[in-house]
């Protein structure tokens, strides 16, 4: 495609093309807003069609390209549908972030453990095989090509009653690095970010005390994240200047994974 290159700007994603799972809140909406800053046409994808579309208004007020799609990761046929729609939308399709997910509570003997457990391997796992396969064309006659997958510290750092988000964001982290592998002689990079507390949606349910507690006793920083400091280091895997960073898992995490007291 040639759209933008690393010789001219190293950090340019002018002209490239994103999409976002989960892109209607928290992170995906914070690296979709950020994306277009930097010149992409993002496709801001969300199972919830109406804050897809609010988070694609707002970037075409302010001067981005951006078109929402309603996507459930769960929905194999959706995801081919919509990665065909946004490669025609934007002349193909540059960059895909994996990011949607939501956290389970599930005591391993509660009744409905088994429907959560399998939903969310379904959601934060098996989608995203589902959405690489479905990109992979695209993604192979792009520059510049780029997947990252929004694990979790909690890869690394066992909540009690999270089993099955562990376990789907643990596979996530393996699921990446063999696609690193895999995908790295066509030039494809493939990384994970593990972010740690983040203010989102997902975090908010946590009362404010808790939350800041755990931060002050848990990270360096002594604080929760923004969701702008995780779509920083998305924004820096896709860049064409990236090109030497593959199968790597980065904790953006205010220094949890490397706090001792
Ligand atoms: P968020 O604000 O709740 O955003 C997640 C988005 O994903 C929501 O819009 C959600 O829609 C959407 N989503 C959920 N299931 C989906 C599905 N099946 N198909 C498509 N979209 C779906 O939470 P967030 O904190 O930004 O989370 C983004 C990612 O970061 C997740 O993978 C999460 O596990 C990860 N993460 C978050 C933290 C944290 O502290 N916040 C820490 C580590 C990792 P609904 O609103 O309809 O559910």
């Amino acid at each position: 495609m040639g759209r933008y290159s690393a010789e001219t700007d190293p950090s340019a994603l002018t002209g490239a093309s994103v999409l976002i799972t989960g892109a209607g809140s928290g992170i995906g909406a914070a690296a979709a807003r950020l994306f277009a800053r930097a010149g992409a046409s993002v496709a801001v994808t969300d199972r919830d069609g109406d804050a897809a579309e609010q988070v694609a208004a707002e970037i075409l007020h302010s001067g981005g390209t951006a078109r929402a799609w309603m996507l459930d990761v769960a929905d194999r046929t959706a995801i081919c549908r919509v990665v065909e729609e946004v490669a025609m939308a934007f002349g193909g399709l540059d960059c895909v972030v994996n990011n949607a997910g939501y956290g389970p509570w599930a005591p391993i003997l509660s009744e409905d453990f088994e429907e959560k457990w399998a939903a969310a391997l379904d959601v934060m796992l098996s989608a995203v095989p589902r959405m690489v396969r479905a990109a992979l064309p695209h993604l192979r006659r792009s520059p510049h090509p780029r997947i990252v997958n929004i694990a979790s510290t909690e890869a690394f750092l066992a909540t009690a009653q999270l089993s099955p988000y562990a376990a789907a964001k643990t596979g996530l982290v393996g699921l990446t690095r063999s696609l690193a592998v895999e995908l790295g002689k066509e030039g494809i990079t493939v990384n994970a970010i593990a972010p740690g507390p983040v203010e989102t949606a997902l975090t908010a349910r946590i009362p404010a005390e808790d939350r800041e507690t755990y931060a002050r006793r848990r990270t360096a920083l002594r604080r929760y994240a923004r969701p702008e400091e995780i779509a920083h280091a998305i924004l820096f895997l896709c860049q064409p200047g990236a090109s030497y960073v593959t199968g790597a898992v980065l904790p953006v995490d205010g220094g949890l994974l490397i706090r001792n007291v």
